[in-house]
Protein backbone atom coordinates (compact mmCIF):
# COMPACT_ATOMS: atom_id res chain seq x y z
CA UNK A 1 0.00 0.00 0.00
CA UNK A 2 0.73 3.73 -0.42
CA UNK A 3 0.38 6.10 2.52
CA UNK A 4 1.81 9.30 2.50
CA UNK A 5 3.30 8.56 -0.55
CA UNK A 6 5.55 5.95 1.21
CA UNK A 7 5.38 2.59 0.09
CA UNK A 8 5.16 -0.19 2.33
CA UNK A 9 6.87 -3.04 0.60
CA UNK A 10 4.73 -6.18 -0.59
CA UNK A 11 5.00 -9.57 1.08
CA UNK A 12 8.40 -9.86 2.61
CA UNK A 13 10.75 -12.32 0.76
CA UNK A 14 10.37 -15.90 2.33
CA UNK A 15 14.10 -16.03 2.61
CA UNK A 16 14.47 -12.95 4.20
CA UNK A 17 16.08 -13.43 7.83
CA UNK A 18 12.89 -13.50 10.55
CA UNK A 19 15.04 -11.39 13.13
CA UNK A 20 16.23 -8.83 10.63
CA UNK A 21 12.35 -7.96 10.10
CA UNK A 22 11.46 -8.13 13.43
CA UNK A 23 14.06 -6.03 14.34
CA UNK A 24 12.89 -3.51 11.97
CA UNK A 25 9.09 -3.37 13.96
CA UNK A 26 7.30 -0.18 14.34
CA UNK A 27 7.40 -0.01 18.03
CA UNK A 28 6.73 4.05 18.60
CA UNK A 29 3.90 6.24 17.44
CA UNK A 30 6.59 8.83 16.12
CA UNK A 31 7.39 5.48 13.75
CA UNK A 32 4.02 4.90 13.23
CA UNK A 33 3.13 8.59 12.52
CA UNK A 34 5.63 8.20 9.27
CA UNK A 35 3.04 5.62 7.43
CA UNK A 36 0.22 6.90 8.65
CA UNK A 37 -1.98 9.70 9.57
CA UNK A 38 -2.89 8.91 13.35
CA UNK A 39 -3.99 10.80 16.57
CA UNK A 40 -0.69 10.73 18.18
CA UNK A 41 -1.01 12.38 21.43
CA UNK A 42 -3.66 9.95 21.96
CA UNK A 43 -1.97 6.45 20.74
CA UNK A 44 0.98 8.26 23.14
CA UNK A 45 -1.26 7.32 25.88
CA UNK A 46 -2.25 3.99 24.88
CA UNK A 47 1.30 2.30 23.98
CA UNK A 48 2.64 3.72 27.60
CA UNK A 49 0.49 1.07 29.27
CA UNK A 50 0.14 -1.36 26.22
CA UNK A 51 3.16 -0.98 24.32
CA UNK A 52 3.44 -1.75 20.10
CA UNK A 53 4.82 -3.78 17.89
CA UNK A 54 4.27 -4.15 13.94
CA UNK A 55 6.58 -6.01 12.19
CA UNK A 56 7.35 -4.57 8.28
CA UNK A 57 5.51 -8.06 7.23
CA UNK A 58 2.36 -8.21 9.01
CA UNK A 59 2.40 -3.97 8.57
CA UNK A 60 2.75 -4.62 4.44
CA UNK A 61 -1.08 -6.31 4.99
CA UNK A 62 -2.73 -3.41 5.85
CA UNK A 63 -4.59 -2.00 3.01
CA UNK A 64 -6.37 0.81 4.19
CA UNK A 65 -7.07 2.54 7.41
CA UNK A 66 -9.09 0.80 9.99
CA UNK A 67 -9.34 -2.38 7.69
CA UNK A 68 -9.15 -6.12 9.55
CA UNK A 69 -5.51 -6.03 9.56
CA UNK A 70 -5.38 -2.31 10.85
CA UNK A 71 -7.86 -3.11 13.48
CA UNK A 72 -5.41 -5.94 15.19
CA UNK A 73 -2.32 -4.08 15.20
CA UNK A 74 -2.74 -0.34 15.71
CA UNK A 75 -2.94 1.09 19.03
CA UNK A 76 -6.54 1.91 19.57
CA UNK A 77 -8.07 4.84 22.19
CA UNK A 78 -10.49 2.47 23.64
CA UNK A 79 -8.46 0.21 25.00
CA UNK A 80 -7.91 2.60 27.76
CA UNK A 81 -11.42 3.85 28.00
CA UNK A 82 -12.35 2.70 31.42
CA UNK A 83 -13.97 -0.70 31.96
CA UNK A 84 -14.55 -2.88 34.79
CA UNK A 85 -13.07 -6.25 33.56
CA UNK A 86 -9.82 -7.97 35.18
CA UNK A 87 -6.62 -7.80 33.49
CA UNK A 88 -7.20 -12.05 34.02
CA UNK A 89 -10.23 -12.96 34.25
CA UNK A 90 -9.43 -16.15 33.78
CA UNK A 91 -7.52 -16.71 36.76
CA UNK A 92 -4.28 -17.96 35.14
CA UNK A 93 -2.26 -16.80 37.27
CA UNK A 94 -3.89 -18.58 40.59
CA UNK A 95 -3.98 -21.64 38.59
CA UNK A 96 -0.02 -21.63 38.25
CA UNK A 97 1.22 -23.84 40.47
CA UNK A 98 4.92 -22.35 39.02
CA UNK A 99 5.21 -19.41 37.58
CA UNK A 100 4.29 -19.61 34.05
CA UNK A 101 2.80 -22.66 33.81
CA UNK A 102 -0.77 -22.89 34.02
CA UNK A 103 -2.48 -26.30 35.11
CA UNK A 104 -6.41 -25.48 35.08
CA UNK A 105 -6.95 -29.46 33.30
CA UNK A 106 -5.97 -32.62 35.24
CA UNK A 107 -4.14 -34.36 31.90
CA UNK A 108 -2.85 -30.70 30.36
CA UNK A 109 -0.60 -27.58 30.82
CA UNK A 110 -0.19 -24.95 29.32
CA UNK A 111 3.59 -23.99 29.44
CA UNK A 112 4.07 -20.20 28.97
CA UNK A 113 7.80 -20.52 27.59
CA UNK A 114 8.46 -17.07 25.78
CA UNK A 115 7.59 -13.58 26.46
CA UNK A 116 8.00 -12.66 22.80
CA UNK A 117 5.26 -12.05 19.69
CA UNK A 118 6.23 -11.07 16.00
CA UNK A 119 3.43 -8.47 16.83
CA UNK A 120 1.27 -7.42 19.87
CA UNK A 121 -2.11 -8.00 18.79
CA UNK A 122 -4.62 -5.51 20.21
CA UNK A 123 -7.14 -8.16 21.14
CA UNK A 124 -4.44 -9.78 22.87
CA UNK A 125 -5.98 -12.32 26.39
CA UNK A 126 -2.71 -12.03 27.91
CA UNK A 127 -2.07 -8.43 27.45
CA UNK A 128 -1.08 -8.06 31.32
CA UNK A 129 2.05 -9.56 30.66
CA UNK A 130 2.24 -7.64 26.51
CA UNK A 131 6.07 -6.33 26.27
CA UNK A 132 7.94 -7.81 29.28
CA UNK A 133 11.04 -7.75 27.28
CA UNK A 134 13.49 -9.79 29.30
CA UNK A 135 13.53 -12.82 28.41
CA UNK A 136 12.85 -15.95 30.82
CA UNK A 137 15.55 -17.69 32.26
CA UNK A 138 16.40 -20.70 31.94
CA UNK A 139 15.61 -21.92 35.81
CA UNK A 140 11.66 -20.76 34.82
CA UNK A 141 12.18 -23.04 32.76
CA UNK A 142 13.45 -25.90 34.34
CA UNK A 143 10.63 -25.51 37.16
CA UNK A 144 8.49 -25.88 34.85
CA UNK A 145 9.81 -28.95 33.73
CA UNK A 146 10.12 -30.46 36.95
CA UNK A 147 6.53 -29.73 37.75
CA UNK A 148 5.78 -31.14 34.62
CA UNK A 149 7.91 -34.24 35.35
CA UNK A 150 6.71 -35.15 38.89
CA UNK A 151 3.35 -34.61 37.77
CA UNK A 152 2.03 -38.16 36.21
CA UNK A 153 -1.12 -37.38 35.31
CA UNK A 154 0.28 -35.00 32.91
CA UNK A 155 0.59 -36.25 29.21
CA UNK A 156 0.01 -33.52 26.82
CA UNK A 157 2.30 -30.19 26.91
CA UNK A 158 1.33 -27.08 25.26
CA UNK A 159 3.90 -24.22 24.50
CA UNK A 160 2.18 -21.11 24.42
CA UNK A 161 3.31 -17.45 25.70
CA UNK A 162 3.89 -15.05 24.14
CA UNK A 163 4.91 -17.73 21.14
CA UNK A 164 7.07 -20.07 21.71
CA UNK A 165 8.48 -20.09 17.89
CA UNK A 166 9.81 -16.61 18.58
CA UNK A 167 12.52 -18.30 20.48
CA UNK A 168 15.74 -19.23 18.99
CA UNK A 169 16.07 -22.47 17.29
CA UNK A 170 18.68 -23.82 20.00
CA UNK A 171 16.25 -23.23 22.83
CA UNK A 172 13.28 -24.95 20.83
CA UNK A 173 15.06 -28.06 20.46
CA UNK A 174 16.22 -27.88 23.97
CA UNK A 175 12.79 -27.68 25.22
CA UNK A 176 11.38 -30.38 23.18
CA UNK A 177 14.38 -32.70 24.24
CA UNK A 178 13.39 -32.22 27.77
CA UNK A 179 9.94 -32.89 27.47
CA UNK A 180 10.57 -35.64 25.23
CA UNK A 181 12.77 -37.31 27.77
CA UNK A 182 10.08 -37.43 30.02
CA UNK A 183 7.73 -40.75 29.98
CA UNK A 184 4.14 -39.76 31.06
CA UNK A 185 4.42 -36.66 28.05
CA UNK A 186 2.73 -38.54 24.86
CA UNK A 187 1.38 -34.99 22.91
CA UNK A 188 3.71 -31.81 22.60
CA UNK A 189 1.42 -29.14 21.06
CA UNK A 190 2.59 -25.64 20.21
CA UNK A 191 0.49 -22.87 20.12
CA UNK A 192 1.91 -20.07 17.69
CA UNK A 193 0.92 -16.98 15.85
CA UNK A 194 4.15 -17.06 13.75
CA UNK A 195 2.92 -18.38 10.66
CA UNK A 196 0.30 -15.36 10.57
CA UNK A 197 2.46 -12.54 12.19
CA UNK A 198 5.82 -13.86 10.97
CA UNK A 199 5.91 -16.44 8.47
CA UNK A 200 9.33 -16.26 7.75
CA UNK A 201 10.34 -17.49 10.92
CA UNK A 202 9.24 -20.73 9.71
CA UNK A 203 12.72 -21.93 8.70
CA UNK A 204 13.73 -25.54 7.24
CA UNK A 205 15.55 -25.77 9.92
CA UNK A 206 13.20 -25.17 12.60
CA UNK A 207 10.95 -27.85 10.96
CA UNK A 208 13.60 -30.52 10.96
CA UNK A 209 14.09 -29.75 14.49
CA UNK A 210 10.47 -30.10 15.70
CA UNK A 211 10.26 -32.70 13.27
CA UNK A 212 12.44 -35.37 15.33
CA UNK A 213 10.14 -35.15 18.45
CA UNK A 214 6.66 -36.18 17.15
CA UNK A 215 3.64 -36.39 17.75
CA UNK A 216 3.89 -32.85 17.65
CA UNK A 217 0.75 -30.74 17.02
CA UNK A 218 0.82 -26.74 16.01
CA UNK A 219 -2.44 -24.92 16.55
CA UNK A 220 -1.42 -21.75 14.60
CA UNK A 221 -3.87 -18.24 14.67
CA UNK A 222 -5.44 -16.67 11.52
CA UNK A 223 -8.17 -14.14 12.23
CA UNK A 224 -8.50 -13.11 8.43
CA UNK A 225 -8.39 -13.89 5.38
CA UNK A 226 -6.18 -11.54 4.38
CA UNK A 227 -3.25 -12.96 6.51
CA UNK A 228 -3.10 -15.81 4.31
CA UNK A 229 -0.51 -14.61 1.62
CA UNK A 230 2.22 -16.68 -0.46
CA UNK A 231 4.33 -16.91 2.35
CA UNK A 232 1.85 -17.69 5.09
CA UNK A 233 1.09 -20.63 2.41
CA UNK A 234 4.31 -21.58 2.16
CA UNK A 235 5.08 -21.91 5.95
CA UNK A 236 2.14 -23.56 6.01
CA UNK A 237 3.07 -26.32 3.93
CA UNK A 238 6.59 -26.66 5.60
CA UNK A 239 4.55 -27.88 8.92
CA UNK A 240 2.18 -30.02 6.77
CA UNK A 241 4.64 -31.61 4.92
CA UNK A 242 6.78 -32.41 7.86
CA UNK A 243 3.96 -34.64 9.28
CA UNK A 244 2.64 -32.00 11.63
CA UNK A 245 -0.82 -31.82 12.32
CA UNK A 246 -1.75 -28.02 11.93
CA UNK A 247 -5.07 -26.97 13.52
CA UNK A 248 -6.14 -23.05 13.97
CA UNK A 249 -7.36 -20.85 17.03
CA UNK A 250 -9.66 -17.88 15.26
CA UNK A 251 -11.17 -15.21 17.66
CA UNK A 252 -14.12 -13.82 16.74
CA UNK A 253 -13.71 -9.72 17.02
CA UNK A 254 -15.75 -7.21 16.15
CA UNK A 255 -15.20 -5.70 12.96
CA UNK A 256 -12.64 -7.76 11.92
CA UNK A 257 -14.11 -11.39 11.41
CA UNK A 258 -17.70 -11.23 12.28
CA UNK A 259 -19.59 -11.68 9.24
CA UNK A 260 -20.09 -14.82 7.87
CA UNK A 261 -18.65 -14.23 4.44
CA UNK A 262 -15.39 -13.33 5.80
CA UNK A 263 -15.62 -16.40 8.28
CA UNK A 264 -16.68 -18.29 5.10
CA UNK A 265 -13.67 -17.57 3.25
CA UNK A 266 -11.27 -17.52 5.92
CA UNK A 267 -12.14 -21.17 7.22
CA UNK A 268 -12.05 -22.47 3.44
CA UNK A 269 -8.58 -20.87 2.92
CA UNK A 270 -7.38 -22.14 5.74
CA UNK A 271 -8.65 -26.28 4.78
CA UNK A 272 -6.41 -25.24 1.30
CA UNK A 273 -3.34 -25.08 3.49
CA UNK A 274 -4.04 -28.44 5.39
CA UNK A 275 -5.31 -26.53 8.89
CA UNK A 276 -8.10 -27.70 10.62
CA UNK A 277 -9.89 -24.83 12.07
CA UNK A 278 -9.73 -26.04 15.33
CA UNK A 279 -11.58 -23.52 17.79
CA UNK A 280 -13.56 -20.34 16.89
CA UNK A 281 -13.04 -18.57 20.24
CA UNK A 282 -15.43 -15.86 21.76
CA UNK A 283 -13.20 -12.99 22.75
CA UNK A 284 -12.53 -13.13 26.69
CA UNK A 285 -13.40 -10.43 28.94
CA UNK A 286 -9.80 -8.97 29.29
CA UNK A 287 -8.96 -5.19 30.04
CA UNK A 288 -8.89 -3.36 27.29
CA UNK A 289 -10.44 -5.26 24.60
CA UNK A 290 -13.90 -4.89 24.81
CA UNK A 291 -14.17 -3.28 21.42
CA UNK A 292 -13.44 -6.39 19.93
CA UNK A 293 -16.39 -8.12 22.03
CA UNK A 294 -19.33 -9.15 19.81
CA UNK A 295 -22.58 -10.56 21.66
CA UNK A 296 -22.50 -14.45 21.87
CA UNK A 297 -25.77 -14.29 19.40
CA UNK A 298 -23.22 -12.78 16.85
CA UNK A 299 -20.97 -15.56 16.91
CA UNK A 300 -23.84 -18.38 17.30
CA UNK A 301 -25.54 -17.16 13.85
CA UNK A 302 -22.56 -17.04 12.08
CA UNK A 303 -21.80 -20.90 13.43
CA UNK A 304 -25.35 -21.94 12.16
CA UNK A 305 -24.25 -21.02 8.68
CA UNK A 306 -20.93 -22.64 8.95
CA UNK A 307 -22.33 -25.65 10.00
CA UNK A 308 -25.24 -26.16 7.35
CA UNK A 309 -22.85 -24.38 3.98
CA UNK A 310 -19.22 -25.42 4.56
CA UNK A 311 -17.49 -29.03 4.15
CA UNK A 312 -17.48 -31.41 7.36
CA UNK A 313 -13.86 -30.97 7.55
CA UNK A 314 -14.33 -27.49 8.67
CA UNK A 315 -15.95 -28.56 12.06
CA UNK A 316 -14.63 -25.47 14.66
CA UNK A 317 -16.26 -25.55 17.83
CA UNK A 318 -17.16 -21.97 19.05
CA UNK A 319 -15.87 -21.70 22.84
CA UNK A 320 -15.93 -19.33 25.56
CA UNK A 321 -13.54 -19.68 28.31
CA UNK A 322 -14.90 -19.42 31.26
CA UNK A 323 -14.36 -16.13 33.53
CA UNK A 324 -12.82 -17.26 36.92
CA UNK A 325 -10.53 -20.48 35.79
CA UNK A 326 -13.19 -22.86 34.85
CA UNK A 327 -12.30 -23.65 31.42
CA UNK A 328 -13.48 -23.81 28.22
CA UNK A 329 -16.78 -24.47 26.87
CA UNK A 330 -18.22 -24.83 23.50
CA UNK A 331 -21.45 -22.83 22.73
CA UNK A 332 -23.51 -24.69 20.58
CA UNK A 333 -26.29 -23.53 18.07
CA UNK A 334 -30.07 -24.95 18.69
CA UNK A 335 -30.89 -27.63 16.14
CA UNK A 336 -34.24 -29.17 18.02
CA UNK A 337 -35.69 -26.03 16.23
CA UNK A 338 -39.62 -26.00 15.63
CA UNK A 339 -39.21 -26.57 12.13
CA UNK A 340 -36.90 -29.84 12.16
CA UNK A 341 -38.92 -31.28 14.91
CA UNK A 342 -41.91 -32.59 12.96
CA UNK A 343 -39.21 -34.49 10.49
CA UNK A 344 -36.31 -35.68 13.38
CA UNK A 345 -39.26 -36.29 16.43
CA UNK A 346 -39.52 -40.03 15.05
CA UNK A 347 -36.10 -40.53 15.71
CA UNK A 348 -35.49 -39.09 18.85
CA UNK A 349 -38.31 -41.51 20.33
CA UNK A 350 -35.47 -44.28 19.68
CA UNK A 351 -36.26 -47.85 19.39
CA UNK A 352 -37.88 -49.86 21.90
C1 LIG B 1 -7.21 -23.67 26.41
C2 LIG B 1 -6.36 -24.24 27.45
C3 LIG B 1 -5.84 -25.55 27.33
C4 LIG B 1 -6.07 -26.41 26.11
O1 LIG B 1 -7.39 -26.76 25.96
P1 LIG B 1 -7.85 -27.67 24.75
O2 LIG B 1 -9.32 -27.66 24.85
O3 LIG B 1 -7.23 -29.02 24.95
O4 LIG B 1 -7.34 -27.03 23.47
C5 LIG B 1 -5.09 -26.05 28.36
N1 LIG B 1 -4.85 -25.32 29.47
C6 LIG B 1 -5.32 -24.07 29.61
C7 LIG B 1 -5.03 -23.34 30.86
C8 LIG B 1 -6.09 -23.49 28.60
O5 LIG B 1 -6.55 -22.23 28.75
Amino acid sequence: MIVDNKRISAPLDFYQNWKEILAKSIVSVDQLERYFKVDSAALRNVTTIYPMRINPYFLSLIQKENDAIWKQAIPNVQEIENDSYSVDPLFEEMQSPVPNLIHRYPDRVLFLVSNQCAMFCRFCMRKRRLGSSHRISSKRINDGLSYIRGNRNITEVILSGGDPLLLDDEVIQWILTRLRAIPHIGIVRIHTRAPASLPQRVTGALVDIIKKFHPVYINTHFNHPAEITEVAASACMRLADAGIPLGCQTVLLKGVNDNEAVMRELMLKLLKLRIRPYYIHHADIVKGTAHFRTSIQTGLEIMNRLQTDISGLCDPAYMIDLPGGYGKIPLQAEYLKKEYSKTISGNLKGET
